[in-house]
């Protein structure tokens, strides 16, 4: 069974960038800035306030990356308030934050965002249809996995 989540016409997109990254994320972000510009956009940090900068674009930001925006990012995918994730990171260099990296990416699948790690998937993703219309995030049903899981009953517990 599937829970739907309706993504409206203005999508919720997060923008992140890793430092080797931010530069390629810059020149995609300008290069759509026209689509971008009929989104709401939600960046981390430094990621979010660059591309406020560079693109005159309102952007709410998180904390940066390393200090907790990540897991920020994290929370709000599965409080159902981001509908996209834009997230070039950088496969060459360890983060401090790895394991806030890997969380969100996690994340991002248990609740069906469609995720960007790299430039031409942010191309293909900005370009579909699908990007023009509503549409129903048929998220898996987390209630259920929850029901199933065998954990002891407290009373058992001495
Ligand atoms: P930043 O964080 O935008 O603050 O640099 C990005 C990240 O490392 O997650």
């Amino acid at each position: 069974m599937t829970t739907p989540n309706l993504i409206g016409l203005k999508k919720r997109i997060a923008l992140v960038a890793h430092d080797n990254k931010k530069k390629d994320l810059l020149e995609w972000a300008k290069y759509n800035r026209e689509t971008l510009s009929r989104h709401h956009l939600f960046g981390t940090g430094t990621t979010g306030g660059m591309l406020e900068r560079e693109l005159s674009l309102p952007i709410t930001q998180f904390k940066s990356g390393p200090i907790g925006g990540d897991q920020q990012i994290g929370a709000k995918i599965a409080e159902g308030k981001i509908d996209f994730l834009i997230f070039f990171w950088d496969p060459l260099e360890q983060q401090p934050h790895d394991p806030d990296i890997k969380a969100l990416l996690r994340l991002a699948v248990l609740y069906n965002i469609p995720t960007a790690s790299n430039r031409a998937t942010a191309d293909f993703i900005i370009s579909s249809d699908l990007m023009n219309h509503e549409y129903e995030n048929k998220t898996p049903d987390l209630e259920e996995y929850l029901a199933k899981r065998n954990l002891p009953k407290f009373d058992e517990v001495s």
